[in-house]
């Protein structure tokens, strides 16, 4: 057994745990990384980036359509899954390797090892016990499944990850991030898609004209939303699998079965009992606004945490931590108000602060709401009836902006520069201010 001396141990080589060991060890920490799987963790392997590089696919299928339609003699083609995926691949072991790059530059020992603590400041990983002055838990978080009866049949979206091929008919069980993100690629991609959502709406954690906007969307493109399906089994015969719901209703007939009802952390291997960090009913390493856990020298980022479970906020929180511990600047944390993100979605959603009910039931009568609905340029082109829908929440007489909901083609790229007016306390009199550029999606927040 080797015995290893650090200032950071960082448990979980993902984007909060890279993002940490990177800027602590700028600071001129002594830096060691546990990480049994692959860099990037859920983010780059199993989440962000091929599923970006999916959603990028599933556009340029939707684009080829709107040429036809608009004029182009162009026959709209298959994806050839397996030559896609190798681009995909090729993209992701670029940034394996821009990891390990920065790691050797910089001095951090990665240990291909899963961790768990022996003492708050000492952790086992394989053979080596590591001692470190503090202990960063950054192991994510994975798919969970349902405990019914065929609950462990499917697929769930590692799973997706893996396919080679597109299925024929798809039965994505959800309402969330990921059902219906994986229901729009596929659909585009030519699947037949069903999404079983178990209450009345998508997107439930966001403002209701979104989930209801994107469920018309969904639909006109020919994906099925069942709302109010509660799966109660699932089961797989010669046709294919088949869902049972609460309501006696039953589906069957799908070549794939996905399941996508959210995450679970990975908390459970850590030994977090051994040294009494505590943890919450669900899992989540409970954690105050500093990420300090229960115990003076661990600290925990990311999805592990019962925080917005977003790449962006695991790095940010990481990067001030990191800051604060060695980079000489006490004061630094995470302001985990008013954080922008993205539904890659089919049109995309793009959101930032409070929806319109979390502003009436926080503000009252206060609340000033615009809205706009119109159709992008290229949909009315090609005449196709598909709505944009941009919204502004304000409050009180200035009218200060405290949400921006937006859904239809580049919203996901529109948002960020909003969300920093947002952020900045800007009024709805500010956007009046702003000349609009023409002609654009974006032109019409700045015109309500
Ligand atoms: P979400 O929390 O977004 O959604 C979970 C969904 O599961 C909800 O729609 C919920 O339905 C449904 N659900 C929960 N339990 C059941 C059940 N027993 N039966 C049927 N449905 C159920 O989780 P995801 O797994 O989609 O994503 C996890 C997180 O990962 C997201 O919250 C997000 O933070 C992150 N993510 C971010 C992305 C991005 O930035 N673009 C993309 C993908 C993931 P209901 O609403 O009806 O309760």
């Amino acid at each position: 057994m080797t015995d290893d001396r650090y200032d950071l141990a960082v448990i979980g080589a993902g984007s909060g745990g890279i993002a940490m060991a990177i800027r602590a060890a700028r600071h001129g920490a002594r830096v060691a990384v546990c990480e049994p799987g692959l860099l990037g963790g859920t983010c780059v392997n199993l989440g962000c980036v091929p599923k970006k590089a999916m959603w990028l696919a599933a556009e340029l299928a939707e684009a080829q359509r709107l040429a036809r339609e608009v004029g182009f003699d162009v026959a709209p083609g298959a994806l050839d899954w397996p030559a896609f995926i190798e681009h995909r691949s090729r993209y992701i072991a670029n940034i394996h390797a821009s990891y390990r790059r920065r790691f050797d530059e910089l001095g951090i020992v990665l240990i291909v090892e899963h961790a768990r603590f022996l003492a708050p400041d000492c952790l086992a990983a394989g053979e080596r016990t590591v001692q470190a002055a503090h202990v960063l838990v950054a192991t994510g978080a994975r798919p969970q499944r349902l405990a019914i009866p065929g609950g462990e049949l499917g697929i769930d979206s590692d799973g997706f990850f893996a396919l080679r091929a597109c299925p024929k008919r798809v039965a994505v069980v959800g309402s969330g991030y990921i059902a219906v993100e994986l229901a729009g690629v596929l659909r585009a991609l030519g699947a037949d898609v069903t999404l079983f959502a178990r209450k009345e709406r998508l997107l439930r954690s966001f403002d209701a004209d979104l989930g209801t906007a994107l469920a018309q969307a969904m639909r006109a493109q020919g994906i099925g939303i069942a709302l109010g399906h509660v799966p109660v089994a699932a089961t797989r015969a010669a046709d294919g699998y088949a869902l049972e719901f609460d309501n006696g209703l039953r589906a069957s007939g799908f070549d794939e079965l996905i399941w996508a009802i959210g995450r679970e952390p990975n908390s459970g291997r850590l030994g977090a009992d051994t040294i009494g960090l505590m943890r919450d009913a669900r899992g989540y390493i409970a954690i105050d606004e500093w990420q300090n856990t229960n115990l003076p020298t661990v600290y925990a980022v990311g999805d592990v945490t019962a925080r917005p479970a977003l790449t962006p906020v695991a790095i940010a929180a990481s990067r001030r931590l990191a800051d604060r511990l060695f980079g000489g600047q006490p004061e630094s944390r995470l302001d985990y108000a008013n954080i922008p993100t993205v539904v890659f979605s089919h049109p995309p959603i793009g959101t930032v602060g409070l929806s319109e009910e979390e502003a009436r039931s926080q503000y009252g009568d206060a609340v000033k709401v615009y809205r706009t609905g119109f159709r992008p340029m290229l949909a009315a082109l090609a005449q196709r009836d598909e709505q944009t829908l941009m919204k502004l929440v304000c409050v009180g007489r200035d009218e200060r902006l405290v949400g921006i909901h937006l859904l239809g083609p580049a919203a996901d790229e529109i948002l960020q520069g909003f969300a920093v007016a947002l952020k900045m306390g800007a009024r709805k009199a500010d956007l009046d201010a702003t000349v609009a550029i023409h002609p654009t999606s974006a032109e019409e927040l700045v015109l309500m």
